[in-house]
């Protein structure tokens, strides 16, 4: 009986191993509020500040509070209006 519980347990193991790397992606934009630094949202609907630098400038690859792979979305200032 135990034996067979051990090789289940296995099986579930390698299961878990394969399932590990996020195939989600969690899109992290740069907020304008302060002067186009240090705020970011991200798209799980948590903000997070950096005092310098972005995200993957901070070494960061995947959201702290999804952890789904990070995709960086700097702040583009409005194009002006050529009419
Ligand atoms: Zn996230």
């Amino acid at each position: 009986m135990n034996t067979l519980k051990k090789q289940g347990n296995n099986i579930l193991d390698t299961q878990r191993r394969e399932e590990k790397a996020p195939e989600t992606e969690c899109i992290w934009s740069q907020d304008d509020a302060y002067d186009g630094d240090g705020n970011w949202n991200s798209s799980c609907g948590e903000t997070f500040m950096f005092i310098d630098d972005t995200p993957k400038g901070n070494g960061m690859k995947f959201c702290c509070y999804c952890g789904s792979r990070l995709i960086e979305k700097l702040y583009e200032p409005e194009p002006e209006d050529e009419e």
